[in-house]
């Protein structure tokens, strides 16, 4: 996992020390010199402190306030129309709140870390627009730097023009580079190390992250939830030994769907799990309790499509082109080695739910199938768990003990432990 991070973290350095160095060691410099201000902040990263927009349906501005100029890049995006800013990491402290409401030609936008040493800003746009203009303005006369987008209502056409095959590998800039590395830097330095290993792998991953928020609720955010789950089981699993723990995330960093089971497949994972926590709008009253999902081309109930609706549009929250991943070829061998893979899944489901009803609280239909494309790695039994409601009153209390938490990751790494002995047992000979 270190090495992941790491070799991320070098590629993120790579790909934008050209942009963060300079100023980062003038800064640096400065400290030295003076030492006017804390010093610590002067390694960190860029603060923001303010955003705003102003403008009408016609011409909309965003401003960015910024203790230090940044390097940035910014794109447009169609289906749905969405303006992409990368930037390099910021530390973003924001009030709560900003970017829920919108103005203009903005509906709404969202903002976090999408990689390592990567920031991104992500706007939903009311309709086509284009990028009229887009800049930095460095810090004068006391106001802080500032980071300018001004949009201009387009056309369809205007828009799609303005997305012409020439302009596309503008796309996704920083992290254009970045994503194709992140599965193979994954498992190059950890292959060698696996083979002397031999101990089953059992991949945890911990919804959202970055950029995506996932569910929130009384000030409770899904990805920092499952994290503090995912981490505790991880420690459970792993301090009993007998199984080689691989987390897609272990820090606040957006890991793309497709990402997460490649993860998955490169590690040949044992066992994949995916750990999320629902919401409902309340207009659509209330449910509680933790509910197991596992994949179906065809969703158990409207609910269970509801929710796989949700869960995917996780790549388009921060900002990556759907039409870009390249999908899943489907031919006669992945789809038999599926099959098995989906029996195997259901089995885990339902150890799972005899494990979890003991000491969770269960939703009242717990096991649900939906098309979740987080669980599309064709060879490794995969499941997704939404381990409460953060929209219920008691599951969010629940969600943010420690005591609950502890309980409910005893009941997990227990059906874990009954799931992959008996499989080692069956498949033991077989290596
Ligand atoms: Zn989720």
């Amino acid at each position: 996992m270190a090495s992941r991070t790491n070799q991320r973290v070098l590629l993120g350095c790579a790909l934008l020390c050209a942009a963060v160095l300079p100023w980062a060691d003038s800064s640096r410099l400065r400290a030295a010199e003076s030492q006017p201000q804390p010093a610590v902040a002067a390694a960190n990263f860029p603060i923001a402190s303010a955003a705003r927009l102003a403008g009408d349906g016609k011409q909309t501005r965003f401003i960015l306030d910024i203790n230090q100029a940044v390097t940035f890049r910014a794109v447009t995006l169609a289906d749905p129309y969405r303006v992409v800013v990368d930037v390099p990491q910021v530390n973003f402290q924001l009030p709560a709140g900003t970017g829920a409401a919108g103005r203009g030609l903005v509906k709404a936008f969202r903002y976090g870390l999408v990689m390592p040493g990567g920031s991104r800003i992500v706007f939903d746009l009311t309709g086509p627009a284009k990028i009229a203009k887009s800049y930095v303005v460095e810090a004068a006369n006391g106001q802080p730097a500032r980071l300018v987008l001004e949009l201009e209502e387009a056309d369809r056409a205007a828009f799609v023009q303005a997305l012409a095959p020439e302009n596309r590998p503008e796309l996704r800039p920083t992290i254009a580079e970045a994503q194709p590395a992140t599965a193979p830097a994954t498992t190059a330095p950890e292959t060698a190390q696996q083979k002397a290993d031999g101990r089953p792998v059992v991949v945890i991953d911990p919804g959202h992250g970055g950029i995506d928020n996932g569910t929130q609720s009384s000030g409770e955010s899904e990805k920092n939830l499952v994290l503090a789950f995912g981490l505790a089981l991880r420690d459970k699993l792993e301090k009993a030994g007998k199984y080689r723990v691989v987390m897609t995330r272990d820090d606040d960093t957006f890991i793309p769907l497709n990402d997460r089971t490649k993860i998955a497949r490169n590690h040949k994972a044992a066992l994949f799990v995916s750990i999320h926590a629902d919401a409902l709008p309340r207009a659509e009253g209330d449910a509680q309790g933790a509910t197991i999902y596992t994949l179906s081309d065809k969703a158990s109930d409207a609910e269970a499509q509801r929710l796989a609706d949700a869960e995917n549009r996780a790549d388009a929250i921060a900002g990556f082109n759907l039409a870009e991943e390249p999908t899943d070829v489907a031919d006669i061998l992945i789809d038999l080695t599926q099959r098995e893979t989906r029996t195997f899944s259901n089995r885990f489901a339902r150890l799972l739910m005899g494990e979890m009803k003991s000491t969770v609280r269960m939703h009242k239909h717990p096991l649900k199938s939906a098309g979740f494309r987080v669980l599309k790695a064709p060879d490794v039994p995969s499941v997704l768990v939404e381990i409460g409601y953060v929209s219920n009153k008691g599951d969010l209390e629940h969600l943010v003990s420690e005591g609950w938490r502890s309980r409910a990751v005893g009941s997990m790494a227990q059906a874990i432990d009954g799931f992959l002995t008996k499989r080692m047992a069956t498949a033991g000979s077989s290596n």
